[in-house]
């Protein structure tokens, strides 16, 4: 086992936490020229094409440094956002392209989605399948050398800006998981409509929105991996979110400590700081425990990635450890600072920012039932004893 970054990986999260700091200060409000404009420089710093191969320009970096990236852009960017955004675009469209993509697709859509040039969207979530994504209503029918595609999509980040769309549609209705295709499709195409953006509780810098596809035709060549694969796209992108993405959570939580940790010692009550209160300084030590904690999961996780390892269960024990402990962190914040923590500032922004995380890229309750039946719980797979009792390690 080795807890350190290599070097490389540590100069690129100097550089990235400087940048982030210095060029991508942003108000967390949504400007579509603002965005576009913090969106080159983030994609002129590398940070689009993180885990790109260099040949399509990217910087071909694996997991671990990809997370570490994210780590350095939660931490120095206060717009958690415009990070969120980011890693959306690179997580859930871009490594379907480089990990499914034929060789001539990869040179048609990576370099301008790694450059900054242009922005990806993905879009499986519909108004009636959300947590039961297989439910799924939209539909792409083959029709010669195209496929038609008619239905809706429902909180689709990006959408209002995005110059690409990844989608999932049904291409065999009653298929279940061999039922859904993967499609590239790009802004402008007659029949895709984009609705209005979201005025959401958290996030705020990163726009959301709905799609429509009325009669929307995809030429055969803009599929993603073979007809019927979707699904399993689907699965490997989510292992990179809730992985790679979720760091950026990490980055947030250390900000947030390092504030709580100045402001507790600076504010005195009673004649003492208040961090001499065991109450705020135990408060603070557990803001500490579950973000260490949190970060072990998630490192751990993109490890496997890594390794090639398909396990499920890392990245739905690092997204909940993660998202659970950023949500306590925000709490915790607003309480450290009193009065102060309920005003516009760091703390409530923590806390509007996390809440999503909870939700976003499969709920906490999905992530459990997952794990659940990974354990032998469920229902749906065959009882498994636990595998503590049978020393074996999860799978
Ligand atoms: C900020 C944000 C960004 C997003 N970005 C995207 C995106 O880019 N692309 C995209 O496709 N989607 C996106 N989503 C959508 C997200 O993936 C869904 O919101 C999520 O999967 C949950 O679906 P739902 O909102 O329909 O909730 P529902 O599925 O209706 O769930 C409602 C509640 O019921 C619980 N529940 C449902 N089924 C079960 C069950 N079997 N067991 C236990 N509890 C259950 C859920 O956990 C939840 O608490 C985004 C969401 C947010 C908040």
């Amino acid at each position: 086992m080795d807890f350190e970054f290599d070097a490389q990986t540590n100069e690129m999260r100097e550089m990235i936490g400087e940048f982030a700091r210095n060029k991508l200060a942003g108000p967390g409000v949504f400007d579509p020229c603002e965005f576009r404009r913090r969106w080159r420089l983030a994609g002129e710093q590398g940070a689009l094409g993180t885990v790109v191969p260099g040949e399509y320009g990217g910087l071909g970096k694996g997991a671990v440094t990809a997370a570490a990236i994210m780590e350095a852009l939660g931490h120095g960017c206060t717009d958690t956002g415009f990070v969120f955004s980011l890693g959306a675009h690179v997580f859930a469209c871009l490594t379907p392209i480089v990990e499914f993509g034929t060789e001539e697709q990869k040179r048609h859509w990576l370099p301008p989605l790694c450059s900054g040039e242009r922005i990806a969207a993905h879009g499986i979530t519909e108004p009636e399948a959300g947590s039961d994504t297989l439910s799924m209503r939209t539909r792409a029918e083959r029709r010669g050398d195209v496929y038609v595609l008619n239905g809706e999509k429902s909180f689709t980040t990006n959408s209002p800006v995005a110059d690409v769309f990844v989608v999932q549609a049904v291409t065999r209705p009653g298929g279940g998981c061999f039922g859904l295709t993967t499609f590239v499709v790009e802004a402008g195409t007659p029949g895709l409509t984009v609705g209005r953006r979201y005025e959401k509780v958290g996030l705020r810098g990163s726009p959301t929105a709905d799609l429509r596809f009325d009669d929307c035709e995809v030429p055969a060549s803009r599929t993603l991996g073979p007809e019927g694969g979707g699904f399993g796209i689907f699965r490997t992108s989510m292992a990179w979110e809730r992985t790679c993405l979720f760091a950026l959570y990490l980055g947030v939580m250390r900000r947030v400590l390092e504030t709580s940790i100045a402001y507790a010692g600076e504010r005195r009550q009673f004649g003492a700081a208040i961090g001499d209160f065991q109450a705020v300084s135990h408060r603070i030590v557990d803001m500490a425990l579950r973000l260490e904690a949190a970060r072990l999961m998630l490192y751990r996780a993109a490890w496997g990635l890594d390794r090639g390892s398909t396990d499920e269960v890392s990245p739905a024990l690092a997204k909940l450890a993660v998202s659970e402990a950023a949500v306590r962190a925000g709490l915790d914040a607003v309480q450290i600072q009193g009065g102060l923590g309920i005003l516009n500032g760091e703390a409530e922004t923590a806390l509007r920012d996390a809440l999503p995380a909870r939700i976003f890229s499969g709920t906490n309750e999905i992530q459990k039932n997952n794990i659940a039946r990974a354990l032998g719980l469920g229902g749906t797979t065959r009882p498994r004893s636990h595998p503590s009792r049978r020393g074996e390690k999860w799978k």
